[in-house]
């Protein structure tokens, strides 16, 4: 049977043992219940638990889910995270699916959403994906490209840029990976000094299950946590 009641406790109560070390209030951390590969039962019992803010990394996964999800609960009021990478052919779709995308990298993406999200006469909320590892493996601008991008997506109409996102390094020790947040932090407030148009570093998503401990520590306000809450993956 599934924890997640159980599970969503103890991560809460982890949560907010970090912010106490780091002097931060429990209130302005959210977590992101990522609930890929799940079944929908299991966003169910996650949002009976009192869980809202779900994340998704599938475009096509979460079309299927979302709309089972919406036809046994019409009512439900939750917020969808695409977390996962989007390519630009499945743009229109993840506009319609999701309320906020945190995995915007390239100018070409970007584009691509504006173009969409004007046609649909929306805005859409974006968060731009940082590479602060430097793993090849990894999405995301580099940290000395971010910058940059940000000015350039800000000149585009119908995105909202309100943050940005990172994937920490897979290193054995999670303590190993608080460079890579506290350089993520560090670009949002340079970002943030460049007070451009539609642009508003509010957001700073970072840290999952093997390391949101150090996320919080270091100003994540956005934690996307999937084992922890939903047990393993298959
Ligand atoms: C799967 C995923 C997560 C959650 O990972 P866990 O280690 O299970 O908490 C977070 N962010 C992204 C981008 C993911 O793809």
């Amino acid at each position: 049977m599934l924890n997640i009641l159980r599970n969503y406790q103890t991560v809460l109560e982890r949560i907010s043992q970090a912010a106490v070390r780091a002097w931060r209030k429990t209130d302005d951390i959210q977590i992101v219940a990522v609930s890929k590969t799940h079944p929908v039962g299991a966003i169910i019992q996650a949002y009976d638990a009192g869980i809202v803010h779900f994340g998704e990394s599938k475009v096509q996964e979460a079309e299927g889910k979302f709309n089972r999800l919406f036809q046994l609960k019409p009512d439900l009021k939750i917020i969808r995270h695409l977390v996962g990478h989007l390519q630009s052919n499945k743009v229109k779709k993840a506009l319609a699916l999701f309320d906020i995308i945190h995995s915007v990298d390239s100018l070409h993406l970007g584009k691509e959403i504006s173009i969409r999200a004007a046609a649909a006469g929306t805005e859409a909320k974006i968060l731009l994906q940082v590479n602060t590892s430097g793993e090849a493996s990894k999405y995301g601008a580099s940290p000395d490209q971010a910058p940059e991008l940000a000015a350039k997506l800000a000149e585009l109409p119908g995105l909202k840029i309100q943050g940005l996102m990172t994937i920490g390094a897979f290193l054995p020790e999670a303590e190993q990976v608080r460079p890579c947040f506290i350089k993520l932090k560090r670009l949002s407030e340079q970002i943030a000094e460049l007070k451009l148009p539609n642009v508003e570093m509010k957001y700073l998503s970072m840290g999952m299950t093997s390391d949101f401990e150090i996320a919080v520590e270091e100003g994540a306000n956005l934690l996307r946590i999937g084992t922890a809450i939903f047990g393993e993956r298959k």
